[in-house]
């Protein structure tokens, strides 16, 4: 059987390891860029609605879930934003910020994104094969051999890429953790699907309230009564049970929380834009007014429809007339609805991973293993997950680029 040899072997073709590749590449290595997909790129080009949301104009560790926030301010100081604006300007590719801080390219088309990274990897030389999965790898005198599902691989380093679990059509299934375990890495206990809609109930009036999108501030609240994380933007009722920006956001904290403790709910405040007490004061203040036409003032009319439901409250009661029970069981509704969610949506339907290889694992300067000269570890394969909004490709971007440069 005929071998192929690369001094710089770099497993899966997504962001990160295209980055990598590009990088190292860039540094004069010969380098042989593996991924098992028929199609390389599929996270790139479903990314943003399939206009791929590049980076955030304001990037800090704030916005992500790790293991160590200090390593991952010092990687993303490695490779800035500015860094990934002209990065992807020299490839032709110009991003613009929309109003939400996100930035995406000028074409608003994912392909223009993927095609000039794989250009760049073309052009700096790199040997994109695929599909080539990589099954397993061990250590030579040289460096590495890897097992593919063709011939086998020999290389002097190898950068790991393979990304986590989610979206597992894409090629990214989890092959990678173990990979990185056969040369003693560890991956942390919790590994779960973020950045994923979460379930409510069958028989929840929110289910039957399909494709209503309002502003809402979410927070995951113990049995305790202790609020453990909260977050802000739209909220989308589907089918299921939540979705959109707001419940993707609050899930990696919910989820984290549910291990725990299955009494955790998280509170939905549906009229963030006034407290409590001034939805209170607007009520008793609505004169001769229905309470559904108080709500119907405020949500849509099958919302509005809804929160009657949930708070028990009949829809003809006029708002003079309202017990003070009633009355704070509607500002309840409205203010704190409890979800007790019954899961999330899994890995078919989240966007990335929770978990991963500690940070503490690898060198954040060069993103080499502690575990294993020559083995680099970068991109979502490390237990970092950032909020929607740019951040998960921009801590790929970076710590590819810190692998590829100095692999
Ligand atoms: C629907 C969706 C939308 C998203 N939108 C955005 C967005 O707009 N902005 C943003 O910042 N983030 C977004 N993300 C998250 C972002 O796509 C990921 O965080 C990022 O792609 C991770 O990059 P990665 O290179 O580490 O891993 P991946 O992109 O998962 O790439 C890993 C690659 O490794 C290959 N591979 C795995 N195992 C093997 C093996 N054993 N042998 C060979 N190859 C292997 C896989 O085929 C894959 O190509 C989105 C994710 C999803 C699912």
């Amino acid at each position: 059987m005929s071998e192929t040899h690369a001094e710089v072997v770099v497993v899966g073709a997504g962001a990160a390891g295209l980055f990598a590749a590009i990088h190292a590449a860039r540094r004069g290595r010969d380098v042989l860029l593996l991924d098992g997909a028929k199609k390389v790129g599929a996270k790139i080009l479903v990314a943003g609605g399939g206009r791929c949301n590049v980076t955030h104009h304001a990037v800090h560790e704030r916005d992500y879930h790790a293991s160590s926030r200090p390593v991952v301010r010092n990687v993303l100081r490695s490779f800035t934003v500015q860094d990934t604006i002209d990065f992807f300007e020299r490839e032709g590719v110009f991003l613009k910020r929309e109003d939400t801080g996100k930035l995406f390219p000028t074409t608003d088309r994912a392909r223009t994104v993927l095609d000039a990274l794989l250009h760049a990897a073309e052009h700096s030389g790199v040997r994109l094969e695929h599909p080539r999965r990589v099954l397993g790898s061990k250590q030579t005198e040289m460096g590495f051999e890897l097992q593919t599902s063709t011939t086998p691989v020999q290389a002097r380093r190898m950068i790991l890429a393979t990304g986590g679990r989610a979206l597992p059509k894409s090629g990214s299934d989890g092959l990678g953790y173990s990979i990185a375990e056969s040369f003693g890495h560890t991956t942390t206990d919790r590994i779960f699907p973020a950045l994923v809609p979460l379930v409510l109930p069958g028989g929840h009036a929110f289910r039957d309230i399909a494709g209503i999108a309002l502003p809402a501030i979410l927070t995951v609240v113990a049995s305790t009564g202790k609020h453990l994380a909260d977050t802000q933007g739209d909220l989308l009722l589907t089918h299921f049970g939540i979705s959109g920006p707001a419940a993707l956001d609050i899930s990696h904290a919910w989820r984290d929380a549910f291990e725990d403790d299955h009494e955790v709910r998280i509170l939905a405040n549906l009229l963030p834009k006034q407290t409590i007490e001034e939805t209170d004061a607007s009520i008793r203040s609505a004169g001769g007014r229905t309470i559904q036409a108080w709500l119907k003032e405020h949500f849509p009319a099958r919302l509005a429809g809804a929160l009657l439901d949930l708070s028990g409250t009949p829809s003809q009661t006029i708002c003079t007339h309202l017990t003070k029970s009633q009355r704070h069981a509607i500002r309840s509704c409205i203010h704190e609805a409890a979800l007790r969610l019954e899961g999330d949506r899994g890995w078919h339907h989240a966007e990335v991973t929770m978990g991963g290889v500690p940070l503490s694992e690898v060198k954040w300067q060069t993103m080499e293993s502690r575990v294993k000269d020559g083995l680099f570890l970068c991109g979502e394969i490390l237990d970092v997950d950032g909020r929607i909004g740019g951040f998960n490709f921009q801590w790929a971007w970076a710590s590819g680029y810190l692998a590829g440069n100095s692999a």
